[in-house]
């Protein structure tokens, strides 16, 4: 596995590869869900390049940039013992430069969900990949759906900027009891961790309504309720009931053949999110 740090050493590693390019980026903190990418990018191509890049552009003035876990040396270990052909972990000047003048923003969907939490946060996500597709040229390219919100943008720049790019989304991995795998699952402290299963379970309450309850007011209001009652640690920041195309609210359940379930709360202060599809009438 080569591990490259500079656009030139990536630049000579993608002229000498021939065949599909699977490229997964990452911040690093690999984790089972960051593997279940790369496994897959390894069963679909020839050759995956998996970038490990703590994106300071995608991080607000009050988040946990320099906090972020980082773990280079283990990452490496994890991807060579997968075969993964190469890595990408560039320095942050190799990426940006002072004098930097483009910007890509976003516009409904930026602001929408975590965008109105995060502001800024979907442009940053959007500039970093817009230069890694450039730089790496993938086939495919793998993104979790356990970032929805995520997975959407990064399908609507490539269809609007003409990437010639397939985005492949992979479900989201979990742990034993539901708990969406993160690399911020490891700021919690014990008693956090036990709370944290509050997003999942909330989700899956609001399935098991489904049923009876096709009012999306009522089954949001069902579904806070439960959180609060059970997890009265847990901060929420949205739930939320939407049409995973547009990520546009609905009112009702019929309203959309694809609904999808969205929530973001605090444990402890860490920040985390989820989502799941829901099944209607089966
Ligand atoms: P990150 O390192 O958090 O930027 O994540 C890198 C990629 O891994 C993104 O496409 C994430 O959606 C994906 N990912 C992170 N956690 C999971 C998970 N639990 N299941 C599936 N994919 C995930």
């Amino acid at each position: 596995m080569e591990v490259l740090q500079t656009r030139q050493q990536l630049k000579t590693w993608r002229s000498k590869v021939h065949g599909s390019v699977g490229f997964v980026p990452t911040m690093g903190a690999l984790h089972e869900g960051h593997l279940a990418l790369v496994r897959q990018s390894l069963n679909e191509n020839p050759w995956t390049l998996i970038s490990i890049f703590v994106n300071p552009r995608q991080f607000g003035p009050t988040e946990d940039y320099h906090r972020y876990p980082r773990n280079l040396e283990a990452d490496l270990r994890l991807l060579e013992n997968l075969g993964a052909s190469a890595v990408f972990a560039p320095p942050v000047e190799e990426i940006y430069s002072p004098e930097d003048e483009i910007h890509i923003s976003l516009t409904r969907m930026s602001r929408l969900w975590c965008g109105n939490y995060r502001r800024g946060h979907f442009d940053g996500v959007a500039l970093v990949l817009a230069k890694f597709f450039h730089l790496v040229h993938p086939t495919r390219a793998y993104f979790g759906e356990k970032d929805f919100q995520q997975v959407r943008l990064v399908e609507k720049m490539v269809e609007e900027l003409f990437f010639p790019i397939q985005i492949v989304r992979v479900p989201t991995v979990r742990e034993s009891d539901g708990l969406a795998m993160s690399s911020r699952n490891t700021y919690l402290s014990p008693r956090g961790r036990a709370q944290a299963i509050a997003l999942y379970k909330t989700l899956q309450y609001i399935q098991t309504l489904i049923p009876t309850h096709l009012n999306v007011e009522e089954l949001l209001r069902e579904g806070r309720s439960y959180l609060t009652e059970r997890f009265p640690e847990v901060q929420l920041e949205y739930l939320a009931i939407v049409d995973e195309y547009s990520l546009e609210l609905i009112e009702h359940l019929h309203q959309s053949a694809h609904p999808r379930a969205l929530i973001a709360a605090h444990v402890e202060g860490v920040r985390l999110i989820d989502n799941m599809p829901l099944r209607v009438g089966d």
